[in-house]
């Protein structure tokens, strides 16, 4: 782990330099210079220094001082110009500095004790040792001394840095003892151990199973935090695998862990659900960064157990799981807190519509099957072949190249009939005001009629999607429903 010396650095490690934009070590220099001023000991601590130390980009920073946190804080934002905006949580006795390219947060050292009913601890004054010992993980507890007499001295007392090179997550003292002082703690273990692919090590872990009851007393919207830092991760399935291991997940997403098991009948079996889910999940990261396809990939055959039927001399079957598994989104969504707006919607959507191109490769394709698929997905067309292309995680890598040749087959007949109806974001050539202007009727059953019958219509291929078709159209329609023109 040693980089070349670089022009900006401030920290010189033995074997190693910390690279430092110019922002960043002017901004410490100053945090050093106004400590000093203020007699207050300083140092880094935290995500900072551990991402530093590997190499990882960082956005925040967390300054300890043995003396008033707030106060500092305040005498380092008087030192920009113009003055960065200034957060202050009396409560918490800590303050936040944002400038454009990082965030700063101040603290006062501290003790804290816990009681067994609440993660709010008891908090008094201590010393720099006494703040690395409530800290969460050896590689979360090291400090970098900010003082004139050992600047840049890397402060490790539980050999955070050892770790970092081993790959492994381990707290600082007791394991038990820090879980059950801040249950959070066991999420962040798993979330740090799928973000930086480290190992949880046995004792750490076995200390999470035996305190994941105690998660209860954490508030939802910080666990889905943590659960969203995972599913943003390179590897998501990691962090979802520990929390079914560690008996978190029961309690957090009871319905994901239905999907785990395989079972055989008659020598006739199906594949087990959450393994497929994950690896699904995982393809979905590999060629796309978004939260709500993450999302998607996680809940899309989570009708799965609902829908579970064996059909002797068949096998297993999970008819209308999509349709199930859609109805529960939104019970999902409220259950982690997760947006209950057009998010969820869109989820759900996926959910419901990812078994539509593979029946299409099934089949054989008709213009009206594409037709129908881009007219019900609509512009998430990409996302939903995204991840209809992910859910093939066969191990037989002849069958894999077949589906995904069929998927580019339906790719290009999607666009050919793209190409000349234009269905994507489809605007019925004929509105439902057109429909009641011409035939002089107010809003009632015909009209709804007469509009299906044209979508419907230009949906088969009977007529094309345009305005003079689909006018002509209409008018026979309405002969049919014995309408006359109002004119
Ligand atoms: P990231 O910024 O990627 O979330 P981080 O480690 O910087 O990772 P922060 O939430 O920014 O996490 O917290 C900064 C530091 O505060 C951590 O490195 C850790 O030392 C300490 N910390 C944060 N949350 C806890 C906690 N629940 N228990 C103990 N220490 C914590
Ligand atoms: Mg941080």
């Amino acid at each position: 782990m040693c980089y070349p010396p670089p022009t900006e650095t401030i920290v010189p490690l033995p074997g190693m330099y910390i690279h430092c934009t110019p922002q960043e070590s002017k901004l410490l220099s100053v945090v050093a210079s106004r400590a000093n001023e203020l007699g207050y000991p300083c140092y880094l601590i935290g995500g900072f220094v551990r991402d530093k130390i590997m190499g990882r980009p960082v956005d925040d920073a967390d300054i300890v001082c043995l003396g008033d946190g707030i106060q500092l804080a305040k005498a380092v934002a008087e030192s920009f110009h113009p003055k960065p905006s200034l957060a202050v949580f009396k409560n918490f006795g800590t303050a936040q500095i944002k400038l454009p390219a990082i965030e700063i947060e101040f603290v006062g050292a501290r003790k804290e004790s816990y009681q067994l009913d609440s993660r709010k601890p008891a908090v008094e004054q201590g010393t720099i040792e006494d703040d690395q010992n409530r800290r969460d993980f050896t590689i979360n507890a090291m400090a970098i001394s900010l003082n004139d007499a050992n600047y840049g001295e890397l402060v490790d007392p539980f050999g955070g840095m050892s770790d970092i090179e081993k790959k492994l997550i381990r707290t600082p003292l007791q394991p038990e003892q820090t879980f059950a002082d801040d249950p959070l703690r066991m999420m962040r273990a798993i979330r740090f151990a799928t973000q930086l692919e480290f190992t949880i090590v046995p004792e750490t872990f076995q200390a999470i199973q035996s305190q994941a009851h105690r998660l209860r007393i954490v508030s939802q919207e910080r666990i889905t935090d943590e659960l969203n830092k995972i599913m943003l991760c390179k590897k998501p399935s990691i962090g979802w695998k520990l929390l079914m291991d560690s008996q978190l997940l029961p309690l957090i997403l009871p319905q994901v862990v239905d999907l785990q098991g395989a079972e055989y009948i008659d020598g006739m079996g199906h594949k087990d659900n959450f393994h497929h889910t994950l690896q699904v999940l995982d393809n979905v990261a590999a060629v796309s960064d978004d939260l709500w396809l993450r999302w998607a990939a996680l809940l899309h055959d989570i009708g799965k157990p609902a829908t579970k039927k064996f059909e002797p001399g068949h096998g297993f079957t999970f008819h209308g799981h999509e349709v199930v598994g859609a109805r529960m989104v939104p019970k999902l969504f409220n259950r982690l807190k997760l947006p209950m707006n057009e998010k969820m919607k869109w989820v759900q959507k996926l959910v419901l519509l990812h078994l539509r191109p593979i029946s299409l490769t099934k089949e054989s394709i008709t213009d009206s099957a594409v037709r129908r698929l881009l007219f019900d997905a609509g512009e998430d067309i990409d996302s939903l072949m995204l991840l209809c292309e992910a859910d093939i995680t066969s191990k037989n890598k002849v069958k894999v190249k077949r589906y995904l040749r069929n998927f580019e087959w339906v790719r290009k007949r999607m666009q050919e009939v793209e190409e000349t109806d234009r269905l994507r974001n489809w605007q019925p050539p004929i509105t439902g005001e057109m429909i009641m202007e011409y035939f002089r009727i107010t809003p009632s059953k015909q009209v709804g009629i007469i509009k299906d019958a044209i979508r419907e219509a230009i949906l088969d291929g009977i007529i094309p999607n345009e305005y003079e078709a689909a006018f002509r159209f209409m008018q026979e329609k309405g002969k049919e429903l014995q309408l006359t023109a109002g004119k």
